[in-house]
């Protein structure tokens, strides 16, 4: 059955309502392998509806008042150079940066870009969710793209097929989870895992769900005299070693225990919100309430300072875990398995130190709390489901790797020159392209959804240049 007007099917735009995007709803959750608690947005926008946007506000007023000034300052005087203010570009020293945050606090998604469409050439199904891609192989050996499988919100199973032409193909946009998944279910990985699985082998490729990597983060909790405004990423310091810090979520005091927040490390809204309920016990969750409850209110004020290091050099894997296109696949990151990235963490947190020991950074910290103090402090939040190492003064890399969590900029899978070739044509196979961060090997600037969406006007327009060059040919 043809299904609108699919000259070109863009599976970014199957997805689901606005509605669900809460990262603690159960299918935005997925922990991987390494025991790292992450998310995935299944939305229609994707990550950019429930990610942290890097969030500024810029006007130098406000970002006096809450002190944000202070970390911008602290990497100041400890020697990430130069200032460079605001600006959206990525250059060694530190600046504020932009966000998708209007003024009024709305966020503004990658759907939001659909206004721009024009809704006479463009057909979006909502809670369409593909369960694969279907070949013909025209009496040749190579497969080419016809169509997809996907079942509505009723679980109906539809068909959707290509208008025949030769410039007519189907593009897959469903992230870096999502695309190797896809593919796998479709028969294009490799054929033993595949096979293991009862899927038809329609293309042996090895490489398709290979060099999965994840950035880490780790956090350092800095309690302040001063109340600090909750808010998101504003200031970056980009340093010349390949660690960016960033300044994040404030924590807030409320009357009552369960309302207090540790910002980024609450169990409320934090990472600890992504942890399936079943890990989530209540003995658990009152355990934490408990010891809340118990702190001072000055314990409550105060910030997160983040480290991310560039890269990744370390990748890992994806797998099925069966063939439900529902069921998240199991992911391997491996944070850290080269030392070039634990290094990197090292320096990234040694230089948190030094800003947070800075006098520009003084009127927020709390005297008498030892740097390693913090560092044990941090060690000991559940911000993930590894073995700690509380005993005593711990090394930087044991921290950095007792304390890993994500910044959600999971990438990899389907990379360009192994699954994808230059024009992110899916290589053996005719009709089918993968564009989205699947094909990134490096994770690029601080933070990558402007690269992603990037990546997909560039290629939009290129592919629309082709067709019409084509049309007039
Ligand atoms: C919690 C969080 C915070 C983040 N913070 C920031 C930040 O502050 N700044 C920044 O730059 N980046 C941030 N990121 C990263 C950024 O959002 C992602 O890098 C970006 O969204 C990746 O885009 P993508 O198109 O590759 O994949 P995604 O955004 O994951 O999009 C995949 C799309 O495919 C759909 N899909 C998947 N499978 C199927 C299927 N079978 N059928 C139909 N549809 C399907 C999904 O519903 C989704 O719409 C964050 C991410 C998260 C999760």
């Amino acid at each position: 059955m043809p299904y609108g007007n699919p000259n070109i099917i863009n599976i970014a735009a199957f997805g689901i309502p606005l509605a669900d995007v809460s990262p603690s709803s159960p299918s935005q959750r997925f922990i991987s392998e390494d025991g790292v608690i992450n998310a995935r947005a299944r939305v229609l926008g994707g990550g950019s509806c429930l990610n942290a946007g890097f969030y500024t506000r810029a006007a130098p007023e406000y970002v006096s008042v809450v002190g944000w000034d202070a970390v911008r300052e602290g990497l100041l005087e400890v020697g990430v150079l130069p200032y460079n203010g605001f600006t959206y570009d990525h250059f060694n020293g530190s600046k504020i940066g932009g966000t998708i945050f209007d003024q009024d606090g709305k966020r503004h998604t990658a759907a939001d870009l659909l206004e721009y469409a024009n809704p006479s050439l463009l057909t979006v199904l909502l809670h369409a969710t593909v369960q694969n891609i279907l070949f013909s192989t025209n009496g040749t050996s190579r497969p080419m793209a016809q169509g997809v499988v996907f079942k509505d919100a009723n679980g109906t199973e539809h068909r959707a097929y290509l208008i025949s032409g030769s410039k007519n193909e189907i593009i897959i946009s469903a992230g870096a989870l999502g695309s190797p998944q896809l593919l796998m279910l479709s028969g294009i990985g490799p054929a033993d895992h595949l096979k293991s699985h009862n899927i038809s082998v329609i293309l042996d490729q090895p490489s398709v769900g290979q060099s999965m990597k994840d950035n880490p983060m780790n956090a350092i909790f800095v309690p302040s005299p001063l109340p600090v405004e909750v808010s998101l990423i504003q200031v970056v310091g980009i340093t010349k070693f390949g660690s960016y810090i960033e300044a994040a979520c404030g924590a807030q005091f409320a009357a009552t225990p369960s309302s207090r927040d540790y910002g980024i490390l609450s169990p409320r809204i934090g990472q600890l919100s992504t942890v399936p309920p079943k890990q989530r016990t209540p003995e658990a969750i009152a355990k934490a309430i408990e010891r809340m409850s118990k702190l001072e209110e000055s314990a409550f004020r105060g910030g997160v300072i983040i480290e991310k290091i560039m890269g990744p050099i370390s990748s890992g894997h994806l797998e099925l875990v069966d063939t439900n296109i529902n069921n998240n696949p199991s992911v391997t990151f491996n944070y850290f398995q080269d030392p070039l990235d634990l290094q990197r963490c090292v320096d990234g947190i040694r230089l948190i130190g030094d800003v947070i020991e800075s006098r520009s950074f003084s009127k927020f910290r709390t005297s008498d709390i030892t740097f390693q103090r913090l560092l044990n402090g941090t060690e000991t939040a559940p911000v993930n489901l590894l073995p700690k190492h509380t005993n005593g003064r711990i090394s930087l890399e044991q921290f950095c790797k007792d304390t890993v969590t994500t910044i959600w900029h999971f990438h990899g899978g389907c990379l360009v020159g192994s699954v994808v070739d230059h024009d992110y044509k899916v290589i053996g196979i005719d009709a089918l392209r993968v564009i989205d961060g699947s094909t990134f090997d490096y994770s690029p600037g601080t933070n990558r959804q402007v690269t992603v969406m990037m990546l997909g006007r560039y290629m939009g327009l290129k592919i629309h240049r082709e067709r019409s060059d084509n049309s007039t040919a």
